[in-house]
Order: C-alpha cells, then sequence, then structure tokens
C-alpha cells in the first residue's frame, strides 16, 4: 500500500512530457501529479502589449498558449485583457487566425493616426 504525502520531491522525474514551448516549472508544484491528471495545464510564456505612456487606468494585453495534460480538452490561445481574473478569451486555430486578422487591421489602423499625428505636429511647428 503507498501513502501520498503533501509535497513534491523535487528529484522525482515528472509523470508527463511537457510540450516544447511549456514554461511552466511543474516541479515546483507542491501537489504530486499523476499521468492524465486533469488539474496539469500546459502553458506557454505570455506575449504582452501594455499601456506604456498611460497615467491613469494601466492596461494590459496578454497572450499564452494552454493545453491540458493527455489533450482531454485542445489546446487553446488564451488572450487576458487586464489583471488576472479579468476578462479573456479562448481562440482556437480559426479564431485565431481571425484575431489575427483583426490585429493587423488594426494595427494598419493606428499607423495611419500615427501618420496623421506626425502631420498634425507638422503643421503645428
Ligand atoms: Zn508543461
Amino acid at each position: 500500500m503507498s501513502t501520498i504525502t503533501a509535497g513534491r520531491d523535487r528529484s522525482t522525474p515528472l509523470p508527463f512530457t511537457c510540450p516544447s514551448w511549456c514554461a511552466v516549472d511543474h516541479a515546483t508544484q507542491d501537489v504530486p501529479r499523476f499521468p492524465g491528471d486533469r488539474d496539469v495545464i500546459h502553458r506557454s510564456a505570455h506575449a504582452w502589449l501594455n499601456s506604456a505612456g498611460s497615467s491613469d487606468e494601466p492596461w494590459e494585453l496578454s497572450a499564452h498558449l494552454a493545453s491540458p495534460e493527455l489533450g482531454y480538452a485542445p489546446a487553446v490561445l488564451v488572450v487576458d485583457v487586464g489583471a488576472p481574473l479579468d476578462p479573456y478569451a479562448e481562440f482556437d486555430v480559426e479564431q485565431a487566425d481571425q484575431l489575427i486578422r483583426d490585429l493587423k487591421t488594426f494595427t494598419a489602423r493606428v499607423q495611419q493616426m500615427r501618420d496623421h499625428l506626425v502631420a498634425a505636429k507638422e503643421q503645428q511647428s
């Protein structure tokens, strides 16, 4: 009969293999994990966009990949707005493609505004 004790022996190999993009240090989790454990979520490093230059209400937009161990649910691209527990969305591949198209359109429009800003600044000087 085996006994599960609290805490993980950090020298014990993990019972699963992370995808190459996983940035989680699963060995630091205090609860022992086992193959098929639904609480094991592989997550990538975050990509960030924040409100540099905003003084009142700072905001941030982040994106990362998340995938449950053994694929009991599909991997998703998670986009978070703001701090933890604020709105977020999960995208599959097709939805991520649409998000990327929308972001390119958004970026092009911001570029146009930036160019108008330059023109306005030149007229003022
Ligand atoms: Zn992992």
